[in-house]
């Protein structure tokens, strides 16, 4: 079974005067995130790290801070698109196993809700989801939320599949479609889209 692994981060400054939404859950709070998006910072690091395990760029890539489209807009729909950028290119989720850095609100008594709501949000079980809460005890961060994130995906192929198309293709057949492919991951999305290989524009 073909695997891959791809990790993403992301930090985002408290802000007084808009809504607290982490994983995808409003959550009571005087101050919530800034961003051009909902500021929902555990959801963009795992969408970094979709897109990452699949060689797709980063959510600046997908939704540049400049473009107003996505002013306010609910990272939900972020994921989604790395989820099926995941899809398209033949891998589903394993895991993903998260840590969320902040002083406050305090996380361990959300963690349950947290998880639940990743896990519905990438629709896989609770128990494939990790939420791991520290405080950010020595770094002078008291006024930032950081959210690291790790995912785990296998290749909806089955182990026999290379095998089949090799006896019904020559060699020289194979070489050439392997060799389209390799041209095709380098410059384009598995949705077929442009990506930008070093663009790391991220402000969302
Ligand atoms: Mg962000």
């Amino acid at each position: 079974m073909r695997m891959r692994i791809g990790c993403g981060f992301d930090s985002h400054s408290f802000k007084e005067g808009v809504p607290l939404v982490i994983g995808g859950m409003r959550i009571d709070h005087p101050e919530g995130l800034a961003g051009h998006s909902d500021g929902d910072v555990l959801l963009h690091a795992i969408t970094d790290a979709l897109l990452g395990a699949v060689s797709a760029g980063d959510i600046g890539t997908f939704f540049p801070p400049s473009d107003e489209r996505w002013k306010g807009a609910a990272s939900s729909l972020f994921l989604r698109t790395a989820m099926e950028e995941i899809h398209t290119a033949g891998y589903r989720i394993v895991n993903v196993d998260t840590v969320l850095v902040m002083a406050r609100p305090k996380i361990v008594p959300i963690a349950g809700e947290l998880r639940a709501s990743v896990a519905e949000l990438l629709e896989i079980p609770a128990g494939d989801v990790g939420i791991k809460a520290k405080t950010p005890e020595g770094l002078n961060q008291d006024g930032v939320a950081v959210a690291h994130a790790t995912v785990l995906l296998e290749s909806l192929v089955k182990e026999d599949g290379p095998k089949v198309m090799r006896a019904a293709a020559e060699d020289d057949e194979v070489n050439e479609m392997v060799e389209s492919l390799v041209v095709d991951v380098r410059e384009t999305s598995a949705l077929g889209r442009k990506v930008p290989v070093f663009d790391t524009d991220d402000l969302t």
